[in-house]
């Protein structure tokens, strides 16, 4: 559309992560989804009066996880704030969250772009906070429900730059921020159930231009395509308003999904608003050198770092890269697998292929697949030796190991009778077996039709049950026609 060149869009996201602790930021109540509603609340949850919150250590050992993965800076001494409103779901009345001391500034998150390069995505900040319980309006006719598990579960809020600059570059950048969270293993990821939620921020402005627009903020999408659908729709509608004549209100809206609109939920409040002040119920927190060393020490590989290990010390393509990579299962799966072979993209292809439409077609994941991971670098090997076919591996071995997840590929093989001839002397036997039995190919093939190679291989393939080498037979097949 000519009206949309002539404009271009400025997005910054702030992911909200739920993490995996096992209890919640400020109290020992069990964190996690789905318990019946209101069990997981003791009088801290509830916030009544004259409880005191105490500090989750391990909350802070993951969002210095999560910086260290980020590059971001780490601040040695935080304090937490209260952030002040009402709502029904948020018993104390105050939130309680890192304003002006966020645990890490700074930072980046590589995305990739429309053109398949990288791309640094600026981290602005990422401070602690905890969440809010849930409001419920659709369960009963009259009334809203309040579960209260939710609260003070733990979170973390990373705010990105305003670098983003279409809804493509967002979708990436979320698929990156969720890659890195379940590495870390610090949050699932997991939109549908809110244990991550995006809230984007869009402007949009005349091209080249160095003043960004009015942001919009937008809630309440729960799936990545949502943030995505929810960023085009307002984009159009902010030109649309602008052509028109007409300003923007910086407001906060909300995606309804089945529409595909947004729509205005309130005019943005100020800071103010919230009459931050210092929590004066819970420490100030310092972070050492050591801690973070300590942390460091104990950091998982990262998506990105095993990306680069594939293409430039495996020598594999940028797409099996990617591909292996994008599970943090499928990657140490293949970590393993490549501890037993040095064929490496022998590996590639087999965890690709075979070990990855075996777990579509079940619809399971990588932790429930029963062959192990050395066996799969055993068949790449005994592929490699000629000792079972490319197809007899895919098609009878690999099915027996599914079955048979203890015994080694080579033992399995041997039982079955699968192991290929490479025997030149018995391999010339059938060749001179197929050429016996085809005299008049034979002769068609002598008077130049060399394309019957072709039906003699498959002749020899079948009177050797399937066993015979099929590169070394090709090769045994033409030099004997070819002198006859
Ligand atoms: P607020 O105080 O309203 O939350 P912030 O300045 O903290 O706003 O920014 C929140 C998010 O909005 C950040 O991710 C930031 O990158 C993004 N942002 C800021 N200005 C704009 C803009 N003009 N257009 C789009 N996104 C923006
Ligand atoms: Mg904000």
């Amino acid at each position: 559309m000519s009206v949309n060149n002539k404009y271009e869009a400025v997005i910054g996201l702030e992911v909200h992560a739920q993490m995996l602790t096992k209890t919640k930021a400020y109290s020992n109540d069990i964190n996690e989804y789905g318990a019946n509603p209101n069990t997981n609340v003791s009088v801290i949850s509830l916030g009544h009066p004259g409880t005191l919150p105490v500090m989750n250590k391990k909350t802070i050992e993951y969002a210095i996880r999560l910086g260290l993965a980020c590059e971001s800076n780490i601040a040695p001494y935080q304090y937490f704030a209260r952030k002040n409103y009402f709502y029904p779901d948020l018993p104390k009345g105050y939130q309680i969250t890192q304003d002006k001391t966020p645990i890490c500034t700074g930072g980046h998150i590589f995305i990739k772009t429309d053109d398949g390069n990288e791309k640094e995505i600026g981290i602005t900040r990422i401070h602690m906070e905890e969440d809010a319980g849930k409001s419920i309006h659709d369960v009963d006719v009259y009334d809203t429900l309040v579960d209260l598990n939710r609260a003070g579960t733990p979170l973390l809020e990373i705010v990105s730059e305003p670098d983003l600059k279409t809804s493509q570059e967002a979708y990436n950048y979320l698929t990156e921020v969720r890659k890195l969270l379940r590495y870390l293993d610090i949050c699932d990821g997991n939109m549908e159930e809110g244990s991550m939620r995006c809230d984007a921020n869009v402007s949009v402005m005349l091209k080249g231009s160095k003043v960004f627009g009015t942001k919009v903020e937008v809630k309440n999408m729960n799936s990545i395509r949502n943030v995505q659908r929810a960023i085009e729709f307002e984009i159009s509608r902010q030109i649309e308003q602008i052509e028109k004549g007409e300003a923007i209100a910086q407001e906060t809206r909300g995606f309804d999904a089945l529409k595909g609109i947004t729509i205005s939920q309130r005019t943005k409040e100020a800071a103010n608003d919230y009459r931050y002040f210092p929590e004066p119920d819970l420490q100030p927190i310092t972070v050492s050198k050591e801690q973070i060393e300590t942390v460091r020490e104990t950091m998982p590989a990262l998506p990105r770092d095993l990306f680069f290990k594939y293409i430039n010390e495996l020598g594999l393509s940028s797409y099996d890269a990617q591909v292996l990579t994008d599970t943090k299962s499928i990657a140490l799966y293949f970590e393993e697998v490549i501890q037993t072979t040095k064929n490496y993209k022998g590996a590639a292809n087999f965890v690709m292929g075979d070990v990855k439409s075996f777990l579509n077609n079940r619809s399971i994941e990588i932790e429930d697949f029963p062959i192990p991971a050395k066996h799969i670098g055993l068949l790449v090997n005994i592929i490699d030796e000629g000792k079972v076919s490319t197809s007899a591996a895919s098609q009878k071995l690999f099915p027996l190991m599914v079955e048979n997840p203890a015994v080694e590929p080579l033992t399995l093989a041997e039982q079955n009778n699968l192991i290929q001839e490479s025997d030149e002397n018995s391999l010339i036997t059938y060749i001179q077996q197929v050429i016996n039995e085809n005299p008049v190919e034979t002769e068609r093939y002598k008077n130049g039709e060399k394309q019957l190679l072709g039906l003699f291989m498959g002749k020899l393939m079948k009177v050797s049950g399937g066993k015979a080498d099929p590169k070394l037979a090709n090769q045994l097949l033409r030099t004997t026609l070819d002198n006859l």
